[in-house]
């Protein structure tokens, strides 16, 4: 029996639809029961993982699938955490793709804006993303604390629980929604695909590089 290559992606959230596009353009064809875990494809030797997208860098680099496509903002992240506690945290990068475009920035309430990066000495600062922000406040040698939340971080400073936060932006529709404004940028992502570091499967390998020229093409056409 050939052995078929595992591809995780993001089940439900910003890099769902554009992944699933992704495969189809490049003519990988699926059904997807939105219930199932596991898809499996009926063009080729191909099953599709749907999880969380914080879990696919760790699946990857577990070995556990063989290909993944997730935010550079979620695999720098965990690519740190893992090297700050001796875990592999080995992948190859394989293609950046042109969706998910985002950036992880500081934002302050519109009051402190005139203060400056400085200000953020000693402040409490919350985010999804402690390891990419404290990366950059040592950068910028700044000493400040970070507040870790998985989700509502834009709320944070309304609700007395940081001074400002460290969150991911697209339009800036949602900092201004909450009366922040963004003063730097941390780290600028966009989507990946990624390949776990020991694939020696001949077949897979094979799928692989039929794959990539498609994916080129399909990046080509969006620029
Ligand atoms: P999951 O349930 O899979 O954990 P999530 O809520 O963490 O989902 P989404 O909000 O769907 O994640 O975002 C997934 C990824 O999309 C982000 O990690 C980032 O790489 C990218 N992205 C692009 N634009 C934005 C944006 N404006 N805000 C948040 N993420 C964005
Ligand atoms: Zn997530």
């Amino acid at each position: 029996m050939t052995s078929r290559l595992t591809i995780a992606i993001q089940k439900s959230g910003r890099l769902s639809k554009e992944s699933l596009a992704l495969l189809k353009a490049c003519g990988v064809k699926f059904s997807i029961n939105d219930a199932r875990l596991i898809a499996h494809s009926t063009s080729h030797n191909i099953d599709l993982l749907r999880v969380r997208d914080d879990d696919i860098p760790g699946l990857v680099m577990d070995g556990v699938v063989d290909l993944g496509l997730v935010g550079e903002n979620v695999l720098e992240e965990a690519r740190l955490e893992r090297e700050a506690t001796a875990m592999n945290a080995n992948f190859v990068a394989l293609r950046s793709l042109e969706f998910g475009h985002c950036r992880l920035s500081l934002a302050v309430p519109k009051e402190a804006q005139e203060r400056g990066l400085a200000q953020l000495n000693g402040a409490r600062i919350a985010t999804t993303y402690p390891r990419l922000l404290q990366r950059y406040l040592q950068q910028q040698q700044i000493a400040a604390r970070s507040v870790v939340l998985t989700g509502s971080v834009e709320v944070a400073p309304r609700a007395g629980l940081a001074d400002a936060v460290c969150d991911l932006v697209s339009t800036g529709a949602t900092l201004e929604a909450n009366g922040l404004v963004e003063t730097d940028v941390v780290f600028r992502s966009q989507a990946q695909l990624i390949q776990t570091a020991e694939l020696s499967d001949p077949n897979k390998l094979a799928l692989i590089n039929q794959l990539l020229p498609r994916v080129d093409g399909v990046q080509l056409a969006k620029e």
